[in-house]
């Protein structure tokens, strides 16, 4: 029968493990769910606080799901790091006053704690009571990349599920199959989305998304031409179009709150308003990072190319704008353009500005690739 936990792409016996805990009453009090960027954590979080929450045990498709699934439902928590280097202490003492409290809804409260590596000595102290000893009405699931990037006092207390890496042409395979999309299509999304598969999924479904992929790339065309004007220029079509879905996030947020006022405290209004800022910055976060994502993957395709390996161009579909610039430059710019991306993706978790962020971005890769007088004859 269809569950939740079909949703959890690529890890069998993750979904096995899961499944067989929750028929045999073995849920455990807190999880440590650990492995690489992409490896369906998230999704399986997601599918274990709706086998948790839901009447049915987890059906995956009923109201509540949903509203799990949407980061709507009252008891089922998502947290990620709010300070730049990662945990507060103060948001972690947030999350344990909100523990103490009895679900609203549910029978049980879930927490998913994002990045559980993140989370340094003083947070981890004002965490750990909760971590041993939570309500019984309280499951804690905290994601981390590994499980050695987690401090020991915290992992020690919790039940360790590990997450392989999926290979790529598997990831592709498994996109293309939830998405109903060619495996050429679902590679250009996982690109795009760093290697998610959940994320990679719904980019590939987006025609918006896909649309938006072909600004950063059409971006990136042409840039040794492009005066400073023009950059700027470029780099603010894209913030605008990174930031054109949360128009419709922020429009869902009002409506429901409008639709809850009449019964709403002033202190959930309050806490509702907090949260669904979170989700917007979020939001508008992973829309920046998939600019440089894309912009990182045709790099990388350019780098094949220059290499003699074009078997491992992924954006095949551009792939004649790859081979353009792979004869205008050579590895060692890529190489430093490369160097640009990644510099650009620290940029962006340190909360710097998106406009800052891409048209930097974007002067970083004119320079890295033909250098601050580049000859104005070949195009990208
Ligand atoms: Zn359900």
């Amino acid at each position: 029968m269809a569950d939740a936990f079909d949703g959890i792409l690529g890890q069998p016996q993750v979904r096995s493990l899961l499944r067989s805990s929750l028929a045999g009453d073995r849920v455990s009090h807190a999880y440590l769910f650990h492995g690489p960027a992409g490896s369906s954590k998230t999704r399986a979080a997601t599918a274990l606080a709706q086998a948790l929450v839901c009447p049915h045990g987890g059906c995956g498709t009923c109201e509540v799901c949903a509203k799990v699934a949407r980061h709507r439902h009252p008891d089922v928590r998502f947290e990620a790091p709010e300070g730049a280097a990662g945990y507060v202490v103060a948001q972690v003492r947030a999350i344990v006053s909100d523990v103490s409290l009895a679900p609203i809804q549910a029978a049980r409260k879930v927490y998913v704690l994002d990045r559980a590596d993140l989370m340094n000595a003083a947070a981890a102290n004002a965490f750990l009571k909760t971590l041993e000893e939570p309500p019984a009405d309280v499951v804690l699931i905290l994601l981390a990349r590994t499980r050695e990037g987690v401090l020991p006092t915290i992992a020690s207390r919790c039940l360790a599920v590990p997450f392989r890496q999926i290979p790529p042409d598997e990831a592709a395979d498994l996109v293309a199959q939830a998405a109903d999309v060619t495996p050429s299509r679902a590679r250009v999304g996982l690109a795009a989305c760093g290697g998610s598969i959940e994320r990679a999924v719904s980019f590939v479904k987006s025609n918006e998304r896909m649309e938006f992929r072909r600004e950063v790339l059409h971006a990136l065309e042409g840039l040794e031409m492009a005066d400073a004007w023009d950059v700027v220029g470029r780099a603010r079509g894209l913030v605008v179009l990174a930031k054109a879905p949360l128009d419709e996030v922020r429009a869902a947020h009002e409506a429901h709150l409008r639709d809850h006022a009449d019964f709403l405290g002033k202190a959930a209004v309050r806490q509702i308003e907090l949260r669904n800022k979170r989700e917007l910055s979020a939001k508008s976060l992973e829309s920046l990072r998939q600019i440089a994502s894309i912009a990182g993957s045709f790099l990388r395709d350019v780098l094949a190319v220059c290499a003699e390996c074009p078997d491992l161009v992924q954006n095949a579909d551009v792939r004649s704008q790859v081979e353009r610039c792979a004869l205008a430059v050579d590895e060692a710019r890529v190489v430093r353009a490369l160097d640009a991306v990644s510099a650009c993706e620290s940029a962006i978790s340190y909360n710097v500005s998106p406009e800052t962020c891409v048209s930097a971005l974007l002067f970083e890769l004119r320079e890295a690739l033909y250098g601050s007088h580049s000859p104005r004859s070949a195009c990208l």
